[in-house]
């Protein structure tokens, strides 16, 4: 039997979970959990670099956030395919590695690759415990499922204080060479090449970071409130 993991965190594409969580998933496996990643497709609708490299940079990617195990399926990058035999698919890898709680991409985004994802996603996590759904594996329910910002912009439920992780979370995200800014490549420039993405997602960890009042945050919105149990921890190092 494969080993539990605390944690996975999907995406539509390879990368997109080290540019919104990758923080939160170096910071997590500091602490001690066990993590998981899984791209629902490969990426391969990708301006710049081959299918072969993106996984190589996924792969890469994927060690320096001490990521127990990254996946990549294969639900068709630009037209992400979400019925019955997709869900099945999530629903063993959720019955498999019993994480606690499932991190997915807000199911309301720019893009609908990642809007479908975080919809397959959440539905195969109630599905995944229904106990008459027979896989030949026990059912699993997470805890619940939180969710990360891509394009869109939401008031966030919680920040998590990445400002000890965030040069890994960076780290991860240089490991896709062949997507970001290289002043020496030839390929055609897309939005995610230009200088400004990249400053971009510094400004928005910084962002976060601040709401907390810390260096760099991540931010995640969930449909359930979290329980505090320490009100004023919560609120620690600051003041109104
Ligand atoms: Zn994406």
């Amino acid at each position: 039997m494969a080993d539990t993991v605390d944690l996975i965190f999907f995406g539509a594409h390879p990368d997109d979970v080290e540019l919104s969580a990758g923080g939160t998933v170096a910071k997590s496996v500091k602490d001690g959990l066990r993590v998981g990643i899984v791209d629902l497709t490969r990426g391969e609708m990708g301006t710049r670099g081959t299918p072969q490299i993106r996984k190589r940079e996924a792969a890469a990617a994927a060690k320096a956030l001490g990521a127990s195990f990254r996946m990549q399926l294969d639900f068709q990058d630009g037209n992400l395919q979400t019925g019955r035999e997709q869900e099945l698919q999530i629903i063993e890898i959720l019955r498999t590695y019993r994480p606690k709680l499932v991190i997915a991409p807000w199911p309301d985004d720019r893009h609908p690759d990642h809007t479908r994802t975080g919809n397959i996603v959440t539905e195969a996590s109630f599905y995944a415990g229904l106990r008459a759904l027979e896989t030949g594996l026990e059912a699993h329910r997470p805890q619940t499922v939180l969710y990360y910002m891509q394009n869109y912009m939401l008031a966030p439920s919680f920040v998590v204080d990445v400002s000890k992780t965030w040069k890994t979370k960076m780290k991860s995200v240089y490991a896709y060479k062949s997507q970001f800014h290289d002043p020496k490549s030839k390929e055609p420039a897309t939005f995610i090449s230009d200088p400004k993405f990249l400053a971009m997602i510094d400004a928005r960890g910084r962002h976060f970071g601040a709401l907390i009042n810390v260096e760099y945050g991540e931010a995640f919105i969930t449909k359930q409130p979290p329980r505090i149990d320490d009100m004023i921890a919560a609120y620690s190092g600051r003041e109104i």
